[in-house]
């Protein structure tokens, strides 16, 4: 049996300068046929100029570009088979949507469209408007029309570009639902390029966090957010509280650790630094994970969850759960996100707390890395 990989994307040693600044570190990056990948990173960590390069758009300062087994390095973009989303729909406005999507289709010399064109327009969900002009769409009805014209030509892969940046939330939302279910039915490999975790997190398999021309780490969502390796990656995708600890000693399969006067444990098997007696861990902790309670029923912890002593600075509710920032010797401004469900009538701002959570909710990062 034969496997199709004519939509794998390999980037070997890929990298781009601009005179002495250099946007893309050599790069070593490898997307499967029919996976939804994000290339996630701030502004100007060098995203938008990975993309170029895979498109054609772009020429690499060394390395090389494959798709399948074909190397496409130094060929132009309408002779890979790859196409691109824009932020900017970039639709004919004098057209209408049925020959925007159609497009492509009749620059080839095909005659015959209609069959096509009106499948694209299904799996879009635009059937009913194809005679309408692109200013009577909303802005999520015209970005996918951009998509309907960039799939139309079948290509292996499709390149987004921050597609859904001029959307309002409600919108981009509704339109992540739906780009996903897209690249689902297509089954084709999608690389989307976002500024935005929550949107990244949404869509995609794998998603590769860039940080200033490289790739910090790379995986699934889950993987990202209950793993991460770096501060970089621990900050960048939700909030994380890190409370500076020293490696005491080890207890079956948990390192023990010291941090202000207190003692915590986490799993050696979730700790990315040296785990030797005296080696600096920060410890990392969401703030969802975490539970508070008032200082003068700490008895009632379980003996066996991690828990340290702090005041609360400040809370706000916000629906379903309060923000607390606790203040503590081990960590100032610990965040912590409580449900509101049996709200303690206590806990408000001056009261002593215990913050307590299962140590298998814990990661440790190197604390020498950054
Ligand atoms: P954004 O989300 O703002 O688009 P990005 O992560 O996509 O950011 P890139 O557009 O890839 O970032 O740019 C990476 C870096 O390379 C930035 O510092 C940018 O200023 C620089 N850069 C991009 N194109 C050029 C160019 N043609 N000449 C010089 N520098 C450039």
């Amino acid at each position: 049996m034969t496997t199709d990989n004519s939509g794998d994307v390999r980037l070997s040693g890929i990298s781009k300068t601009y005179g002495s600044f250099t946007a893309v570190h050599p790069l070593e990056l490898t997307v499967p046929q029919g996976s939804f990948f994000a290339l996630l990173g701030a502004s100007g960590c060098g995203k938008t100029t990975t993309l170029r390069m895979i498109a054609g758009l772009e020429e690499p300062s060394s390395g090389t570009v494959h798709l399948g087994d074909q190397e496409v390095t130094h060929l132009p973009p309408y002779k890979r088979p790859v196409n691109t989303v824009f932020q900017s729909y970039a639709l004919f406005p004098h057209l209408d949507i049925f020959e925007n999507v159609a497009f492509g289709l009749r620059r080839r010399g095909i005659k015959s469209v209609k069959k096509q064109v009106e499948e694209m327009l299904e799996l879009v969900q635009l059937g009913e408007q194809a005679r309408k002009k692109p200013h009577q769409l909303s802005g999520g009805q015209q970005q996918r029309v951009a998509v309907a014209r960039a799939l139309i030509n079948t290509p292996k892969v499709l390149l987004l570009d921050e597609p859904l940046g001029a959307l309002d939330l409600k919108l981009r939302r509704q339109m992540q639902l739906e780009l996903k279910r897209i690249q689902t039915e297509v089954g084709i490999t999608f690389i989307h390029v976002t500024h935005d975790q929550e949107e990244a997190m949404t869509m995609a398999d794998t998603v590769a966090v860039m940080n200033a021309g490289r790739v910090e780490q790379l995986g699934s969502p889950t993987d990202l957010y209950e793993n991460p390796q770096t501060t970089f990656v621990a900050n960048f995708l939700g909030t994380s509280n890190l409370i500076e600890a020293e490696v005491d000693s080890k207890s079956g399969e948990d390192i023990v650790l010291r941090a202000g006067g207190g003692k915590l444990v986490l799993p050696e098997s979730r700790c990315g630094a040296p785990t030797t007696t005296g080696g600096k861990v920060l410890v990392g902790v969401r703030p969802e994970k975490i539970s508070l309670t008032h200082a003068d029923d700490a008895g009632e912890i379980a003996e066996n969850r991690n828990r340290i002593t702090g005041k609360i600075a400040d809370s706000s509710f916000i629906g379903v759960s309060t923000q607390y920032v606790i203040d503590s010797p081990v960590c100032p401004e610990f965040e912590v996100y409580a449900q509101n469900i049996d709200r303690d009538p206590r806990l408000v701002p001056g009261a002593e707390v215990v913050l307590h959570w299962n140590p298998a909710h814990t990661f440790g990062l190197d604390a020498a890395q950054d």
